[in-house]
């Protein structure tokens, strides 16, 4: 049996009286997209957040490539090989796409590279190299923003803000990406792009995994190969989308928002 990617079991966070994720086990295979969907505050969120390292689990087990990582710090883990991105953007505004991407590096580069970007004459000669495997990088994942890489990001549109977000997740070369509603604000052509980037990143990434936090029922229906639903914290349905979409616990968590 292959190992899986990512391993979730029985993971769970209370809040005071409030139990935001309960007891969720969750398997991510090598070289899969898995979808998260449920109504807004179900969890799915706080799900990133326990796996990334931001919270720590008040239960329950995170192993990565066989390996227990949980409650590692989110810096730790991130350096294991996890990537993510936010529901709400974190890019530098005054930096260039580049530069953005230059600084998703930093997690695998042992002197840094955020520091180097800070002091410019210390390390030059490692930043340019740095910026040359980013332009590349951008390049590889979206010929649209690789169009755009000498603008500073606060001047893109939030479709390619979503973009150049994975695209700097991406240069952690991470195991396993985390993407948080990454086609919110976008329209369906934008959508499709961003579908059409996803297959060209695992086409390129033989063994990387995804995992995508989504409402749009377009990228749900035609991008992952199997959809988990969360509902008040807990996992209710997991299994391909066709089959998933008719179960009536399901039918129901989306009708009784
Ligand atoms: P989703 O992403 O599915 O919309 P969230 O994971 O953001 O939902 O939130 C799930 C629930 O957990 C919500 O009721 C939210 O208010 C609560 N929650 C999330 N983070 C915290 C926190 N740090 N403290 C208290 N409650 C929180
Ligand atoms: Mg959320």
């Amino acid at each position: 049996m292959t190992r899986s990617a990512l391993q979730v079991t029985n993971l769970s966070i209370r809040f005071g009286g409030l139990v935001a994720v309960a007891d969720v086990d969750l398997t991510l295979n090598p070289s899969e997209v898995l979808c998260i969907i449920g109504p807004n505050g179900a969890g799915k969120s706080t799900l990133f957040n326990l796996i990334s390292g931001i919270y720590r689990p008040s239960s329950g087990k995170v192993e990565l490539d066989g390996r227990d990582i949980t409650g590692w710090p989110a810096h730790r883990i991130a350096a294991a090989g996890i990537a993510r991105t936010f529901q709400s953007s974190r890019l530098f505004n005054d930096l260039t796409l580049v530069d953005n991407v230059v600084i998703g590096m930093h997690t695998r580069t042992r002197s840094g590279v955020l520091d180097a970007l800070l002091r410019p004459r210390k390390a030059r000669a490692e930043l340019t190299e740095a910026a040359e495997r980013a332009t590349e990088l951008i390049r590889s994942i979206s010929p649209h923003l690789y169009a755009r890489r000498h603008m500073l990001a606060g001047a893109l549109p939030q479709a390619d803000r979503r973009r150049l977000e994975i695209a700097r997740a991406l240069a952690s070369e991470p195991k396993v990406i985390m993407l948080d509603e990454p086609s919110s604000g976008m329209d369906d052509r934008d959508t499709d792009a961003l579908m059409a980037d996803v297959r060209r990143v695992m086409a390129e990434r033989p063994g990387l995994s995804f995992l995508i936090i989504e409402h749009d029922m377009r990228l749900v229906a035609a991008l992952p190969d199997r959809v988990a639903v969360i509902d008040y914290g807990r996992k209710i349905a997991d299994g391909q989308f066709a089959e998933v979409r008719l179960m009536p616990r399901v039918q129901e968590a989306y009708l009784g928002q």
